[in-house]
Order: C-alpha cells, then sequence, then structure tokens
C-alpha cells in the first residue's frame, strides 16, 4: 500500500503556503497534522500485530474499541498544545488534564456521527477526535472495493459520514461530479444537480458561486436548506488535492457564511 497521498498533501500545502500567504499559518499546521496522521497510518500498516490489527478492523464494527488509536491521542495532543492556533490548543490542554475513559467517549462520539455539524464549532475537541481517526478510517476504506458502483446517494457509502467536499474530474468532454467523506476520505460519485444535506434537486434552487481568486474551487449553495459545499474542479487545476486545496480556500467559508448560508462539514481545521 503506498503512502504516496500523505506525502502528496504535505507537499501540496507548502506550496500554497507560497501561493496564499493569508492561508500559511493554517496551512502550516495542516502540515503538522498531515506528518503526524502519516506516521499513525504507517504504524498501522506496518505493524501487523494481532492487537493492532484488531484495533483498527474494530473500527468499523459497532463495538468500536479503539486502545491503539487512544494511545496515538496523548502525542497529537501534546503536537496541538505545540503548534495548534490559540483556541484549538488551549482545547487540548484541557483535553490532556481528562482521563483515557473521556477520551474513549469523544471517539466514539465522532466515530458515531456526533461531529461537526454546521454552524460555528464551540469546541475544537471533534476536530482532534477527527484527526486522530481519519488515517484509521482511511485505510480500512482503502481495504474496500473503492468504486461503489450503482452508488450515488450524498452520505459515505462506507462510513455513512456526511461529504467533506465536492470533486470534479475530467471526463470525455465534461466533468463528472463527486462527494468525498468527512472522515475516510472515500470518494463516490453523485449526481451534479442535488444537495448532499437535504436532497434538493431542482436546479433553480441550487446556486454555484466561484470567485477571480479560486478559479478551481468554487461555493454549491442550496436556497432551500442554506446549506453550503466546497467543490474542486480539477478540470481547471489538475494540481490540486482536494484535502487540502479546500483548506487553503477559507475565505469562500467567510464569504459563504456572510452570506448566510453554512457549511454542511467543518474540515478537518474546523473551519
Ligand atoms: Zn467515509
Ligand atoms: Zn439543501
Amino acid at each position: 500500500m503506498t503512502l504516496f497521498f500523505w506525502s502528496q498533501r504535505i507537499e501540496r500545502a507548502k506550496q500554497l503556503t507560497g501561493t496564499y500567504p493569508f492561508a500559511s499559518e493554517i496551512l502550516n499546521f495542516y502540515q503538522e497534522i498531515a506528518a503526524f496522521q502519516k506516521e499513525l497510518y504507517e504504524s498501522l500498516v506496518t505493524h501487523n500485530s494481532t492487537q493492532k490489527q484488531n484495533a483498527y478492523k474494530a473500527i468499523a464494527s459497532t463495538n468500536f474499541e479503539p486502545t491503539f488509536v487512544l494511545s496515538w491521542f496523548p502525542r497529537l495532543l501534546e503536537l496541538v498544545r505545540r503548534v495548534g492556533p490559540v483556541k484549538v490548543a488551549q482545547t487540548a490542554d484541557a483535553l490532556a488534564q481528562k482521563d483515557s475513559a473521556q477520551w474513549k467517549n469523544l471517539i466514539e462520539s465522532c466515530w458515531n456521527h456526533q461531529d461537526f455539524a454546521g454552524g460555528e464549532s464551540d469546541s475544537a475537541e471533534p476536530f482532534l477526535a477527527r484527526a486522530l481517526l481519519q488515517p484509521c478510517a482511511e485505510l480500512l476504506a482503502a481495504q474496500t472495493d473503492p468504486s461503489w458502483p450503482g452508488y450515488e446517494g450524498y452520505i459515505c457509502p462506507f462510513c455513512n459520514h456526511k461529504p467533506q467536499m465536492g470533486v470534479l474530474r475530467p471526463e470525455g468532454y465534461g466533468a463528472r461530479r463527486s462527494l468525498v467523506c468527512s472522515l475516510c476520505l472515500t470518494e463516490w460519485s453523485c449526481r451534479r444537480i442535488l444537495c448532499p444535506s437535504c436532497e434538493e434537486d431542482s436546479s433553480d434552487r441550487l446556486t454555484v458561486y466561484t470567485g477571480d481568486q479560486f478559479e478551481h474551487v468554487r461555493i454549491e449553495a442550496c436556497e432551500t436548506c442554506k446549506a453550503y459545499i466546497k467543490t474542486i474542479d480539477l478540470t481547471k487545476n489538475g494540481l490540486a488535492v482536494p484535502i487540502v486545496d479546500e483548506i487553503a480556500t477559507s475565505p469562500l467559508d467567510l464569504w459563504a457564511r456572510a452570506e448566510g448560508y453554512q457549511k454542511l462539514t467543518f474540515n478537518l481545521l474546523g473551519l
């Protein structure tokens, strides 16, 4: 199994730091988180002991027993306390004072979808839980059939979490739309005209906004439920790495919020 995609994300974040200086702080933080996640992912792949196998396999079951994953949580908290934005670092500090039973509750809540609803988040706890769980969920998803033939829903077919973003990929003379899961990063096909929040499919209720600053990233907003999602258009920029470009284009989120829309799912950094 290749670890190339982790390096690709970190490299893209570095590159965008130069392109979008306003996002350099958040992109530097993302690089630290991604490096941590890469190490955790590598550990899950390469250490093949029964204990570790069971630990991450259990994530997909209803009896979630995150022993091995939890053993990495103190390292994540220490990292975030050291290099995270103030609010997130304070949350990590508070979490570090709690015991492992409380950590386990938090991780299980994240796995059970109680995370990242739209609107302003009061706490960075869900972000920290997701940063820890994401590599495990991504590895599990990578071990399944990635194509999900025939599936066109708006919830992840692997882990049932909401999508983080949309992606447009070249197909024929046009583009094919897919959605990317906010937890396991599974990508699946989705109809072009569909709100992934309320399933609105009337084209006059779904609006696309683009700006000059980010020609390959657009806001797709629903006038029925007022949710929005960002879509990375790879037909316009084939070098984009969706999870990173989504984070780097935070001014679009500020604009969408000012227009009265709520993000369907906060990204890994809680934006
Ligand atoms: Zn998923
Ligand atoms: Zn909607």
